[in-house]
């Protein structure tokens, strides 16, 4: 999403290093290429003025340090004040004192609600709660079906108004999901209330009738980042209207310029709580500013990557597979195993994304074929345990075997097992040369 306006910020940045010392001048040049590059990049003009304001002061009177030399200082007052811009600390969740937690969900038709409603509810899931969808859009035909969708897929319990009592009305229907909840013990309501295409005086009454009647523990106001200067203007008539305790960016993953989107924090002055880049469940997380802010500067998000890596592997198996490789002792299990949790972190182009200096290899991850990874995994699937453990048995016949049942080509399973037994030899020879001890303490 924010591809453009990385680009020029890490260009512009990248102007300043191997400089000694940086005059007034340097500073006034460098802060006039960041601002076009924020206004084309959409970013709100107050928001830039802010933003430039706060750079130049911050630069000009920055101290000589020690540490950094002038070019990495004004790097660091860029990024301290893109952070600042994205709303400083993380903004947490507020769980209510007594459950069920209720969480409305605001926004136009067509933000990402109803998508965003089975994320969060998915998510709140994982975090140990336990959600319950509550579908108050009775406006648009099937919105009730959607969000029912919805919940099968994110494994959780929705509750909408019984069929055949004409539109129904959906403060009524918030206000008994909440009683359901308390009476099923669902520690978390999220409601779904209708959009309009355009801002309209009657969803926003709706949204603050239901709003008056469940009182939320936070109101959340979804908007999609590809909108552009709209974001601001939708996002200020639903602070005025309904009122909202946190912002949700959608869209995330669309190639518009998005600066508007930055500029809703500043605007409204609630914070960013989650960013969804994708149409999946699992494209969704919390939105961190120092990590978004990092990402635009082209620093590398290595901070989300090593949580992900956290969530995604299990630390007895990665322990037991680095004792392995130690001794060069690695089955084909231990690869597919490995190659799991590493693909259960997301599509592999998002993760490389995440690394500093992504940026420049960004034409090689364009042409990475995922499908490469499919059919290896296919093919190790197609195994018996018995060639998993030791691929040396693996001959012509049950070549053959294999490629029937894993629908590939032979010459793909030659390829896998030969460079499987290289890869095996190196770790082998390294284990020698340093010893055998394992990755996992266990040297003497
Ligand atoms: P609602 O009208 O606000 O409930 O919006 P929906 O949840 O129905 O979403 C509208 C469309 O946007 C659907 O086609 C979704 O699949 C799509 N969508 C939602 N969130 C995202 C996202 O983060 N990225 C992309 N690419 N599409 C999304």
């Amino acid at each position: 999403m924010f591809d453009t306006l990385s680009d020029r910020l890490t260009a512009v940045l990248k102007n300043l290093r191997g400089k000694g010392r940086l005059s007034d001048a340097d500073i006034d040049a460098t802060a006039r290429e960041i601002r076009i590059a924020l206004l084309e990049a959409d970013v709100a003009l107050p928001v830039v003025r802010s933003f430039i304001a706060g750079i130049k002061e911050r630069a000009k009177g920055a101290e000589v340090s020690q540490a950094l030399n002038p070019a990495q200082q004004v790097i660091k007052i860029v990024n301290e004040e893109l952070v600042g811009i994205l709303g400083g600390e993380t903004r947490r969740l507020q769980y209510a004192k007594n459950p069920p937690t209720v969480v409305l969900l605001a926004g136009l038709q067509g933000s990402g609600k109803t998508t965003l409603a089975g994320k969060l509810a998915r998510w709140f899931a994982d975090q140990g709660q336990t959600p319950m969808l509550a579908a108050c859009d009775l406006q648009r035909p099937n919105a009730v079906t959607q969000l029912q969708v919805v919940g099968e897929r994110a494994g959780v319990s929705v509750f909408a108004p019984e069929p055949g009592n004409g539109v129904g009305d959906p403060v009524d229907v918030a206000r008994r999901s909440i009683e359901e909840a308390q009476r099923s013990q669902h520690s978390i309501v999220l409601i779904d209330t209708a959009g309009r295409l355009g801002v309209d005086e009657e969803m926003m009454q709706q949204a603050s009738d239901i709003r008056d009647a469940v009182t939320p523990d936070e109101t959340l106001f979804v908007v999609d980042a590809m909108i552009g200067q709209d974001a601001v203007s939708t996002a200020e008539a639903f602070r005025d209207g309904v009122g909202f305790s946190g912002v949700v960016l959608t869209k995330l993953d669309g190639d518009a310029r998005g600066g508007a989107a930055l500029s809703v924090r500043h605007v409204t002055g609630q914070p960013i709580m989650f960013a969804s880049n994708g149409e999946k469940l699992e494209d969704f997380d919390v939105f961190h500013p120092d990590r978004m802010a990092s990402r635009i500067l082209g620093m590398g998000d290595v901070l989300t990557l090593i949580e992900q890596a956290e969530q995604a592997f299990d630390e007895n198996q990665a322990e037991q597979a680095a004792q392995k490789l130690g001794t060069g002792e690695l089955t084909l299990e231990d690869f597919l195993e490995q190659m799991q949790a590493v693909r259960r972190m997301g599509p592999l182009q998002n993760l490389i994304g995440m690394l500093p200096g992504a940026n420049q290899m960004k034409d090689q991850l364009a042409n990475f074929d995922e499908a490469h990874l499919d059919r290896v995994q296919a093919i190790i699937r197609g195994m018996t345990p018995a060639e998993r453990a030791d691929p040396k048995i693996i001959n012509a016949s049950r070549r053959q075997r294999i490629a029937n049942g894993s629908g590939v080509r032979i010459s793909d399973i030659n390829d896998l097992v030969s460079r499987f037994f290289e890869a095996r030899k190196m770790m082998q020879q390294m284990a020698g040369q340093f010893g055998g001890g394992g990755g996992g303490g266990s040297r003497k």
